[in-house]
């Protein structure tokens, strides 16, 4: 016998919106499917011996029907569509055979062969619906399908296909032809209003609507940034909406921080500025970087301004939205994972710790004048863990105050260089120390220290690339001798 390939099968959308769908089985596999269909609408009758409990509050509450025994064809002689949801084989298929008599679309629970209608794997955003079918011959594949699309679609897309769908009629009386409507679309997704439907802003969305329509074909867009912390270097690290938002980029500003990997997820054809201020060598300032963002938001374009770790924290994000505001530039802020909670945890640190620590400090040490500025007698104080950034150069200036402040020289230290990165580096030991292992390892930037008793957890906690370097190095400082 050939076995020819069967045909796909055909998607379809179905009203059962106050229409008779019978449902047989009465366990927390039929309880799902019932589930489902109340929410389009249907009238469920759920046929089994007995009902779940679930289900029997249903019953009892009036929102379905029971028809209480064995399975009995004339269930089906009001229904619409039914589902097969028993565990007994046999039952399912008298259930599909009695529907396909009678011309009645049915499905079986788990069995692609016997059901004469699918349910696919569904991403829902409002009134907008994805389906997803394999055909049932690979439903893993459909469910991995769908939560690809799950990361990829926000909650504002169902703000979105409500909206549109209100204003229907303005839309189509504004762009009579098809060709022009859809391009008005295509400009009016490419606007603010998906920034602004996104971040909640309902009425300014509505106000953004309102602008689109009446703007003339040729008119400019609305540009619009995203300040985006894109976390310490592991690409996984970013948040779907980082994610989200850089696909959707027309330029990208970019710290040096920002790694590789990280770059490679935005949209291919988005242009991309490294805006990296390199000591000595006239990068921009932050004048120029506040210039540029405001001159492509102008523009009109979807700008995002891609900072490593957090950009609230020793990111001047603050200074950024200041100009944008002042500009009146439309903006948002994704947070991401900040340089201290990313590295600690890679190296084993809690920062906080019952037996150790109760409160975490995120201090700069960037340059001399901010480390004296620091209240010194405050941070040398115990039960506390300090995160220091940007302190690679002030280590010995940070040793010395901290000991000198009454910090016991024998608190422990470490040093995350390059953290969440492949080539990640923890160095650990006790304050006294700090110096010499410091320069005995030739420690770099990026790198953040952590000081306190939670340091020394590392030893024991560690889990992500090599061991922690505890000793110094007598190859290294034979390196550097040469
Ligand atoms: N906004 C960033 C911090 C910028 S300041 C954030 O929230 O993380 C730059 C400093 O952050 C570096 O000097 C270093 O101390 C720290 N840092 C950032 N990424 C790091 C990484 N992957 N490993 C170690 N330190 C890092």
């Amino acid at each position: 016998m050939s076995t020819a390939p069967r045909p796909p099968l055909f998607p379809l959308f179905a009203d059962l919106n106050g229409r008779r769908v019978l449902v047989v089985g009465g366990g927390s596999v039929a309880r799902r499917k019932v589930e489902a269909l109340l929410a389009a609408g249907g009238l469920v009758a759920v046929g089994a011996p007995t009902l779940e409990t679930t289900l029997a509050g249903w019953v009892a509450a009036g929102r379905i029907e029971h028809r209480q025994g064995r399975f009995d064809p004339r269930w089906l002689d009001d229904a619409w569509l039914a589902v097969a949801a028993t565990d007994d084989a046999a039952v399912n298929r008298a259930v599909v055979e009695a529907a396909g008599a009678r011309r009645i679309w049915a499905n079986a629970v788990d069995d692609a062969e016997l059901s004469r209608f699918h349910m696919p794997a569904r991403v829902e955003r409002g009134s907008m619906q994805i389906a997803i079918s394999s055909g049932g011959g690979a439903p893993m594949l459909a469910r991995m399908v769908r939560e690809q699309l799950e990361r990829q679609f926000d909650e504002s897309w169902g703000a979105l296909a409500e909206l549109l769908a209100r204003q229907r009629m303005r839309i189509r009386a504004r762009w009579p032809d098809l060709a022009a409507r859809r391009a008005g679309i295509a400009r009016l997704l490419a606007g603010p209003l998906p920034g602004l439907l996104r971040t909640r802003r309902t009425l300014a969305a509505e106000r953004a609507f309102e602008r689109a329509l009446r703007e003339p074909e040729g008119a400019s867009l609305r540009g619009s940034v995203a300040l985006v912390g894109a976390g310490p270097g592991d690409p996984g690290l970013l948040t779907l909406r980082a994610l989200r938002v850089l696909n959707e980029a027309d330029v990208i500003l970019h710290d040096r921080l920002v790694s590789d990997e990280v770059l490679q997820l935005a949209r291919r054809d988005a242009e991309r500025i490294d805006v990296g201020k390199r000591d000595g060598d006239g990068g921009h300032t932050q004048d120029a970087i506040n210039a540029l963002l405001v001159a492509h938001a102008r523009a009109g374009r979807r700008v995002v301004r891609l900072k490593g770790g957090d950009p609230m924290v020793f990111g001047r994000g603050g200074e950024e939205l200041e100009a944008l505001r002042a500009h009146a530039i439309d903006f948002e802020v994704v947070p991401g994972i900040t340089a201290a909670v990313a590295c600690a945890a890679y190296a084993g640190i809690p920062l906080t710790h019952r037996e150790h620590a109760q409160s975490v400090r995120l201090v700069t040490a960037h340059g001399k004048a901010s480390l004296d500025a620091l209240d010194w007698a405050s941070l040398a104080q115990e039960r506390q863990t300090l995160a220091f950034y940007m302190g690679v150069a002030g280590i010995d200036r940070i040793r010395d105050q901290l000991v000198g402040h009454g910090r016991p020289a024998s608190t422990p230290f470490a040093i995350i260089e390059n953290g969440t990165r492949p080539q990640q580096r923890v160095v650990t030991g006790v304050l006294a120390d700090l110096s010499a292992l410091a320069r005995s390892h030739s420690v770099q930037a990026p790198a953040l220290l952590v000081i306190g008793e939670v340091a020394a957890l590392a030893l024991t906690l560690h889990w992500f690339g090599s061991e922690p370097l505890t000793g110094v190095s007598a190859g290294c400082s034979l390196a550097h001798a040469a």
